[in-house]
Order: C-alpha cells, then structure tokens, then sequence
C-alpha cells in the first residue's frame, strides 16, 4: 500500500491514537436497573476507541430529587478513550437512547432508565453549551465519589481537591454496595 495512504489508515483509527483516561458515572431508577448498567459495562466496552480499564461494584443510592422517586443502581467505570470528549459524549447519548431514555428539559432530575455522564476527561477543563467537564455535580455526589475511590485510588482533582476529602463533605444519603 501506498505509505502515505497506510499512514492516514493509522492515523485515524481510533484503536492506535493516544488514548486519555475518563470516568463515567452510570445511573439508573426505571425497569431492571441492574441488567441495564450490567448490559451497559459491556457496551462502553464495544465503543470503538474505548477500553474498560476499571469498574467499581454497584451501588443501590437513595435519589437526590425533589420529586419522590425509586432507588438509582449506581456504578462508575474507567475508560481509557482515543475518542474526543464530544465524540464520546455522543456514544453515551446513543446508549442511552437505546435504553429508551426520555429527557424533559422541565424535569431536569426526572426519573431514568440510564444517565451516563462524563465524570473527568484526563485534566481537561471544559465548559461550552454541550459538555462541562469536570462534571458540574460531581463534587458533590456521594453516588459518583464512593464508587469512583474504588477504581481511581484517592485521587486529587485540580480545583477540588482528594475524592476522600470531597465524600467527607458531601452531603450523607443511604448508599449500599451490592453484592458482586
Ligand atoms: P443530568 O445528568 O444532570 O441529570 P442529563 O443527563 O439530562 O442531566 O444531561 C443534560 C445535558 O448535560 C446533556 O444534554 C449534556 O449535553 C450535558 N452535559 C454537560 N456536561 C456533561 C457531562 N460532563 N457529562 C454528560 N452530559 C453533560
Ligand atoms: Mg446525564
């Protein structure tokens, strides 16, 4: 083959690029939440550009919502992406969507078969009209922050600080690891 053509080949297939590591918190309170995380484990998985490199246990966490609501199954996966950070918001979207997921702008905290959301994307800082990244409610959630100390040690987050130090001021809700 050409070299030059063989070179481009290389260059935009998204399995030899430099690749980034990213957490993923997973959520879910409608259906049979814990197949859909499971099932979606494996998907993240097949996205092409994307290799699983940790996963926490699953968590069954109270909702945080001012509309009464069931239990989330909750689990945060490592990713290590040669994709863009909104190429592989995309990817989420899309597995969402196969699980039905319904967004009404009104309800921002609605019930939902699946949330997947980009927790950190390597040190990137972003903030456009898509993506904000590290995640704007993070810092604060217990269900994102317990799992994420299982897979990513306790580690310090620029402007944050340790995951240790943000689940000891985050605000305490009912969380039980399940079972593997
Ligand atoms: P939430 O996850 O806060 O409950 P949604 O899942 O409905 O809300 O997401 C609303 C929008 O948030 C999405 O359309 C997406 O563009 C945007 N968004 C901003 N930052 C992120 C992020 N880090 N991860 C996932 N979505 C994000
Ligand atoms: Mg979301």
């Amino acid at each position: 083959m050409n070299p030059s053509v063989k070179n481009r080949i290389a260059r935009d297939d998204p399995d030899s690029m430099p690749t980034e590591t990213v957490f993923v918190g997973i959520g879910g309170n409608i259906g049979d939440s814990v197949t859909i995380v499971e099932q979606t484990l494996v998907q993240l998985n097949n996205i092409r550009g994307c290799d699983l490199s940790g996963q926490s246990s699953l968590y069954r966490s109270e909702a945080v919502s001012d509309i009464p609501q069931d239990d989330y199954i909750n689990a945060v996966v490592m990713i290590d992406t040669s994709l863009d950070p909104l190429a592989l918001l995309l990817e989420l979207e899309a597995i969402e969507h196969a699980y039905y997921r319904q967004r009404d702008p009104d309800l921002p905290n609605a019930p939902r078969t699946l949330d997947l959301d980009i927790i950190l994307f390597g040190n990137r800082v972003i903030s456009d009209s898509h993506l904000t990244i590290p995640h704007p409610r993070f810092a604060t959630r217990l269900f994102v922050l317990e799992p994420m100390l299982e897979i990513a040690d306790d580690r310090f987050i620029p402007g944050f600080g340790s995951l240790s130090f943000l689940i000891d001021q985050a605000p305490d809700i009912e969380m039980i690891k399940l079972d593997a």
